[in-house]
């Protein structure tokens, strides 16, 4: 079944009008907004399985409510379906802070508090490119997943003198976590160095 047809049946029998386009106008946003963690809620408009944001839309009319997903949110002008993006911007932003200081903190624990980032990322909304070498360092040594690591700053001259200081390992090491504006910018201020590290990651 198509999306539409998925969601005119159950969004029908909770609104007044008789078709799917205007029944949609009689549906709000109603401002509440969850983060599950994890991948595990369903779209009570299409049917969509493993979500993790929900977003609560009601009718006017009849005042039923629905919980939808992050992309049922945006459909078919739901009204206030602005504010739900914002809202999902926020909630997404803050899950990323959420898993970075997750991983920074078994950083910190794992080495007894010597290499404690935390602050300096909450702060910074990024971590150093030296102060990323070391947490890459740490939790591959401790198979902790890198993945949820912050972004690496590169903007002031001396996180760039960092990034010079490198050796070609260390660089190879940060290279996967920089933005592809990062890359394209590293590369343009020093080719010498940003090149082979970008020959060696495409071969
Ligand atoms: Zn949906």
């Amino acid at each position: 079944m198509r999306w539409a047809e998925r969601a005119s049946a159950n969004l029908l029998p909770l609104s007044r009008a008789p078709t799917f386009t205007a029944a949609l106008r009689e549906w709000g946003y109603t401002g509440f907004c969850e983060d599950y963690q994890f991948p595990q809620a369903i779209c009570q408009l299409c049917g969509q399985v493993d979500l993790r944001y929900h977003f609560r839309i009601r009718n006017r009319l009849t005042n039923h409510a629905l919980l939808v997903g992050s992309e049922c949110i945006t459909r078919f002008g739901i009204e206030g379906d602005e504010e739900a993006r914002r809202d999902r911007t926020a909630l997404i932003r803050g899950a990323r802070r959420r898993e970075a200081l997750g991983v920074l903190d078994r950083v910190a624990r794992l080495t007894g508090g010597r290499f404690d980032f935390r602050d300096y990322y909450a702060e910074n909304e990024g971590l150093t490119p030296k102060q990323m070498v070391t947490a890459i360092g740490i939790c591959r040594r401790n198979r902790v997943s890198v993945g949820a690591l912050p972004p690496v700053r590169l903007r002031r001259g001396r996180e760039q003198r960092q990034m010079a200081a490198f050796t070609a390992d260390e660089r190879r090491m940060l290279w996967p976590f920089l933005s592809a504006a990062q890359r394209r910018a590293w590369a343009a201020l020093d080719p010498d160095q940003g090149r082979p590290v970008a020959d060696v990651l495409d071969e």
